[in-house]
């Protein structure tokens, strides 16, 4: 689904930093990825660069197929195509929950009001919220809001979800419900990369764990493997501190 190879991006300001040093992965349709490492390592450019909200300038990134770093593709159609939430909800404030549901749909998928609103229900229902969908973001708390963000998402139909630390904004007692969601989304199939520390959630939902640092993959395995037999010593001493 998702092939990532030899992929390099450096930025230059405000000084030159190395964000990806070759970087090679693949995700395989209805895997759940979940990368790791310490803050600065990466994570979050790896995954911008899957939808290219952030350019790579080196390598190849296919999604299924499409090489989104090829100049002739469509990028409007690869983000419609892979999903994105991030730590901060980024609602339409002046918009209902509904109507943040409803725009990308026909908009983007061209679709009739009708279909956009049966969708919209639906995909309240099934992140646990179908009572709000007449209120505005800002009268739900962090979970919620973060709930509808995967539904807008989802509403879109991508192939792929990409979660940059979904969780982390949110208040101690939220965070269970968005991981919920999550989890109801991998079982149903769902292809997911997320950046994450909720090593619970890592260790029942993801099928493989990457541990980067210092803009590269410095180990990858199943997650017993990686947190309970890590063979690389600075995979060793980041898990150490966080768990
Ligand atoms: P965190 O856990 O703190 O979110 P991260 O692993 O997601 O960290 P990235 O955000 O990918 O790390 O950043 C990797 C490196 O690239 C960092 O040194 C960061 O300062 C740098 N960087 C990221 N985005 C930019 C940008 N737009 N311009 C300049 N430097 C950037
Ligand atoms: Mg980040």
């Amino acid at each position: 689904m998702i092939q990532v190879r030899s992929v390099s991006k450096t930025f230059h300001l405000p000084h030159e930093v190395k964000a990806l040093v070759d970087v090679s992965c693949r995700v395989g349709a209805a895997e759940v990825v979940v990368i790791i490492g310490p803050s600065g390592s990466g994570k979050s450019t790896l995954l911008r660069c899957l939808n290219r909200l952030e350019y790579a300038d080196v390598g190849n990134i296919l999604i299924d197929g499409v090489d989104i770093l090829d100049e002739r593709t469509d990028i409007n159609q690869v983000r419609t195509e892979v999903g994105m939430v991030f730590q901060s909800f980024n609602l339409f404030p002046h918009k209902s929950v509904e109507d943040n549901l409803i725009l990308a749909q026909r908009v983007v998928r061209k679709r009739s009001k009708a279909d956009c609103m049966k969708k919209a229900h639906m995909l309240l229902e099934k992140v646990g919220i179908k009572d709000k969908a007449r209120v505005f973001p800002a009268q739900l708390s962090g979970g919620q809001q973060q709930r509808v963000a995967i539904a807008r998402a989802l509403a879109m139909d991508p192939k792929v979800m990409l979660f940059d630390e979904p969780t982390s904004a949110l208040d101690p007692e939220m965070v269970g419900e968005v991981l919920d969601v999550m989890k109801a989304l991998a079982k149903d199939g769902m292809t997911m990369v997320v950046v994450s520390h909720e090593m619970g959630f890592a260790r029942e939902v993801a099928d493989r764990v990457i541990f980067m640092d210092q803009g590269a993959i410095v180990e990858e395995g199943a997650p017993n493997r990686i947190f309970d037999r890590a063979q690389n010593p600075r995979t060793q001493s980041f898990l150490s501190q966080i768990l």
